[in-house]
């Protein structure tokens, strides 16, 4: 089985003077090996993610109160529906809390933008996904000025603060920038436009939203500039290749899990009496 040559944890972590404009969407940084021994390495990830999942699980069902919370950032058409259903996907659903952040409602728009954040947080013994995120907060509307300055230039801290708070509840934040080159994106929606299984998944919006992409590259520097943090760290994920960013992020949520140390719930019964109780019963 062909492995890493540097962990995705070393290789693309966004350190101090992460530069986004030298970064190569179609790199595969730590990975020498071919599209197939990539896939074969999901795979074999996968079993173990799921494995790891489920300690996860029981160890909320027993009082435990980890949980680990995957953020996926990207352009349009980088894949994070992709990660959701290639990545996640390996993974018994039950035990997955998947929350997509879009334009908020009036309601949502009303309260303090944090708040459908905080409402979305995984419960412990879960993994939480977040399609998009508190991040747009300082993205989507920096690019658009939907706020002035004053409002989303303080925001960087307060989300600092914030994971900050969320992680010493106990909860490991993975964050990941999908980073799709212009090209491949305009190679994407060029298939939504060309296949009508793909339809559903074109909004014209897209196009204009490309037109902004020097805007979005400045936005997502600032974020990884601001918010990368030791306790919530970005990395950064080349999406070109579906299938690197793919192994490459099931890789990183592997390892969160592994951290968490947890082995399986002790017995709060008596065992041998049971199976005694259980030997005298008839078949
Ligand atoms: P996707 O494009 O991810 O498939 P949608 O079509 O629901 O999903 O798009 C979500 C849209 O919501 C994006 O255009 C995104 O920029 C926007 N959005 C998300 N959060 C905010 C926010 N806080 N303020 C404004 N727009 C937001």
């Amino acid at each position: 089985m062909s492995k890493w040559t540097t962990s995705p944890r070393e290789a693309l972590r966004a350190g101090k003077g992460f530069d986004l404009a030298a970064f190569d969407p179609s790199s595969r940084p730590g990975w020498d090996h071919s599209r197939a021994a990539g896939e074969a390495r999901l795979a074999k990830n996968g079993v173990r993610l799921g494995e790891l999942q489920e300690r996860l699980f029981a160890d909320g069902r027993t009082g435990g109160t980890r949980s680990v919370l995957l953020v996926l950032q990207g352009m349009d058409t980088a894949g994070k529906g992709g990660i959701v259903r290639h990545v996640i996907g390996l993974v018994d659903p039950q035990g997955v809390q998947l929350k997509s952040f879009g334009v908020p409602t009036e309601t949502e728009r009303a309260q303090h933008y944090l708040q459908r954040i905080r409402d979305g947080l995984p419960t412990p013994g879960h993994i939480g996904v977040f399609d998009r995120s508190h991040y747009e907060d300082v993205l989507v509307v920096r690019v658009n000025e939907l706020v002035p300055r004053e409002v989303w230039e303080p925001r960087y801290d307060e989300i600092n603060a914030f994971e900050k708070e969320v992680v010493d509840g106990g909860t490991t934040i993975v964050k990941v920038a999908l980073m799709v080159s212009p090209a491949e994106q305009k190679a994407r929606l060029r298939e939504r436009l060309e296949r009508p299984d793909k339809y559903w998944k074109y909004n014209p919006g897209d196009l204009d939203v490309r037109t902004q992409w020097p805007l979005y590259q400045e936005a997502y520097q600032a974020v990884l500039d601001r918010t990368s943090t030791e306790h919530a760290p970005w990395y950064v994920v080349p999406a070109d290749s579906k299938w690197y960013a793919r192994m490459a992020i099931g890789r990183l949520l592997r390892e969160a899990l592994e951290d968490l140390d947890l082995g399986w719930p002790p017995a709060d019964f008596d065992v041998e009496a049971e199976l005694a109780r259980l030997d005298a019963q008839p078949t």
